[in-house]
């Protein structure tokens, strides 16, 4: 059992079979400035160059020690690809939001998805950090990527008031909203697996109780969910920000085999709603504790989650930009000693 590469312990972990010990990893974004200065390979540039989107990424384990290679950096590739207009960011903010194509009903009839949807640029450059990232990294260690899910997608093309009227007032086209981010969603994490993606991370806040109320949870949400994971070709997490536990049951239906889940979220209530149904994923604060605490700090947080029961220890969401390194090794550093001072290595 301990023999296990990074790779087979996270593959192992997400089909809840038994590990030596739980893996340490982001499987939200993990780029930060400290390793941009150390390797070159800043944001904004980052976001767009399949080389340094590659370097930045696979710095994020050969330097932090994170046992994962996770990637991209934003949320934007897919909205871009689809007609958002998107500000580039700088080398401390994610690329964001600036103009969406829905704007009212009659847009919805209007509304194509590109015809060769993968081989618009964003994509293309993904494809090709998958190429490079595999290249260098062919089996020992997983490759996971990021792309938004069905809701994420919604709101990103209708706008976020759209968005929270439509779910109400105009059901019937917010199901199409979702059914066209459904199949993007799957078309594009099975071109990431063809690829050599070895899990993608659905990021799909948009769906949970910050933004959607959690009775909408049930009938609109998770019939997609369970279609997208009928199609999807390998292993899936599902990422929600925000409290989920309202929602923590039915995320536990929907067969995504790991759920990402931020620190807002009680990790003992939220292990013992979902039992073995799935792997759960976090959930240590990135802002709050990452990026602010002492190193000694982070390490009593990030073994309190071990207690608690999760599956994958990692940060509640996105790496901060600002976070120190030294922060992120001693996240990592704490998996090992937490498991020394039980005697159990
Ligand atoms: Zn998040």
């Amino acid at each position: 059992m301990s023999g296990l590469t990074f790779k087979e312990r996270f593959i192992r972990s997400l089909e809840r079979k038994e590990v030596d010990k739980v893996p340490v990893c982001s499987v939200t974004q993990t780029g930060f400035v400290e390793l941009m200065e150390l390797t070159g390979s800043k944001w904004p540039e980052a976001h767009y160059d399949p080389e340094k989107m590659a370097t930045l990424a696979i710095a994020g384990h050969e330097i932090a020690g994170l046992e994962a290679i996770r990637y991209p950096f934003c949320n934007t590739v897919m909205p871009e690809t689809l007609g958002c207009s998107i500000a580039k960011g700088s080398l401390d903010t994610q690329p964001y939001m600036l103009d969406h194509p829905i704007k009212n009903k009659e847009d919805v009839n209007n509304f194509y998805v590109p015809e060769k949807l993968l081989e618009s640029n964003r994509i293309q450059t993904m494809m090709k950090a998958t190429y490079l990232i595999k290249e260098q990294f062919p089996d020992e260690v997983p490759v996971v990527a990021g792309v938004l899910g069905p809701a994420a997608i919604s709101c990103y093309l209708c706008g976020i008031k759209n968005y929270l009227r439509w779910c109400v007032t105009e059901t019937d086209i917010f199901k199409e909203l979702l059914d066209l981010g459904t199949e993007v969603c799957m078309e594009y994490a099975n071109a990431l697996f063809d690829h050599g993606a070895d899990a993608v991370v659905i990021i799909d806040s948009e769906a949970g109780p910050d933004l959607l109320p959690p009775p909408f949870f049930e009938p609109l949400i998770l019939p997609q969910y369970k279609r997208l994971i009928a199609g999807l070709n390998g292993h899936s997490i599902l990422h929600i920000c925000g409290d989920a536990t309202a929602i923590m049951d039915e995320m536990a239906q929907s067969g995504f085999e790991g759920l990402s889940i931020e620190e807002k979220t009680d990790l003992s209530s939220a292990s013992r709603i979902v039992r073995d149904r799935a792997c759960i994923i976090g959930n240590v604060s990135p802002a709050s504790t990452l990026l602010a605490k002492p190193p000694g700090q982070i390490k009593k947080e990030a073994k309190q989650c071990i207690e608690d029961g999760t599956g994958i220890l990692a940060p509640g969401c996105g790496i901060a930009p600002r976070t120190p390194l030294e922060n992120i090794k001693a996240f990592v550093a704490s998996r090992d000693e937490f498991y020394r001072e039980k005697g159990l290595v």
